[in-house]
């Protein structure tokens, strides 16, 4: 991708402290945009928008909780406040907080994936399409996972949320074509970040299962979520709307 790409434009990365939304912030940045990176733990966050810093880039840290509505707002109204617009939204933000078959969860742990993973993305698209309504357009990706293509079994409450995301990312995508927003979503298989190294520490066993459920026989790496992300956000996937990009080593082809 050339420098081009994103050059100047205002991006804004949910879920940034870490993992793949790390690596997309530090992508988007080096791609020339400037980037709100967003999340509820501020000590990554500051330390993501350093890392662009000190390699020459643009960034601000706005800390925001996704499934508060007053945080979200102010995060929009932040962004815009700092770069005069908003032109594309990675909203990855998200918990996986659950390891049990469907009958032996509780109540809590289903409100509490389901506001982080699902109402999350819905505030977070709800202004920002509002911002991107008043500027003539924008791009929006937002994180799913296999699991909202799939089952996965022992997280059941974590497919229905991402299964919600996929909704959400089509009905908005088919509401605001026209208007010049597309809206996508990517699904990544499973990745190393520090949410699946909690899940390996918890059963070290499932490490050389969690491999061998991908055909090409890894697991993948935040930056190839991270690359696909900067694809649907980019002039590249320009007729590409209403999409679920499965980044998945071949998971959900079997
Ligand atoms: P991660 O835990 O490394 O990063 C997630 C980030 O989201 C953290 O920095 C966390 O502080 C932040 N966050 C959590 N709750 C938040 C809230 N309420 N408001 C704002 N920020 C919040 O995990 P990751 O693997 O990088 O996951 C990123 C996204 O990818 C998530 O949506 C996850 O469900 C999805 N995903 C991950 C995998 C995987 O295997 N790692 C697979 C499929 C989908």
């Amino acid at each position: 991708m050339s420098a081009i790409a994103f050059d100047g434009k205002a991006v804004l990365v949910t879920g940034a402290a870490s993992g793949i939304g790390r690596a997309a912030a530090l992508s988007f940045a080096r791609e020339g945009a400037r980037v709100a990176v967003s999340d509820v733990d501020a000590a990554g966050g500051e330390e993501t928008a350093a890392t662009i810093r000190q390699a020459g880039g643009e960034a601000v840290f706005i800390r925001a909780d996704v499934s508060k509505s007053l945080d979200v707002q102010a995060l929009v109204a932040g962004v815009v406040e700092r770069y005069g617009r908003l032109d594309c939204a990675f909203n990855n933000a998200g918990i996986e907080i659950e390891h049990r078959p469907l009958a032996e969860a509780d109540e809590a742990t289903f409100d509490r994936i389901m506001n982080v993973n699902v109402k999350g993305v819905w505030l977070c698209m709800k202004y920002e399409i509002t911002q991107m309504l008043a500027q003539g357009g924008g791009v929006i990706v937002n994180t799913a996972s296999v699991a909202g293509l799939v089952g996965a079994p022992t997280q059941p409450i974590y497919a229905a949320s991402k299964h919600a995301v996929v909704g959400m990312t089509r009905t908005a995508a088919a509401e605001y074509g026209r208007a010049g927003i597309r809206i996508n979503a990517v699904c990544p298989g499973i990745i190393r970040t520090p949410m699946m190294d909690r899940a390996i520490e918890r059963e070290p066993r499932r490490a050389k299962a969690m491999e061998k459920v991908h055909p090409i026989g890894r697991l993948g790496e935040a930056q190839e979520i991270a690359n696909a992300a900067l694809w649907l956000c980019s002039d590249s996937a320009s007729f590409v709307t209403g999409h679920q990009l499965a980044v998945d080593g071949g998971l959900t082809a079997i």
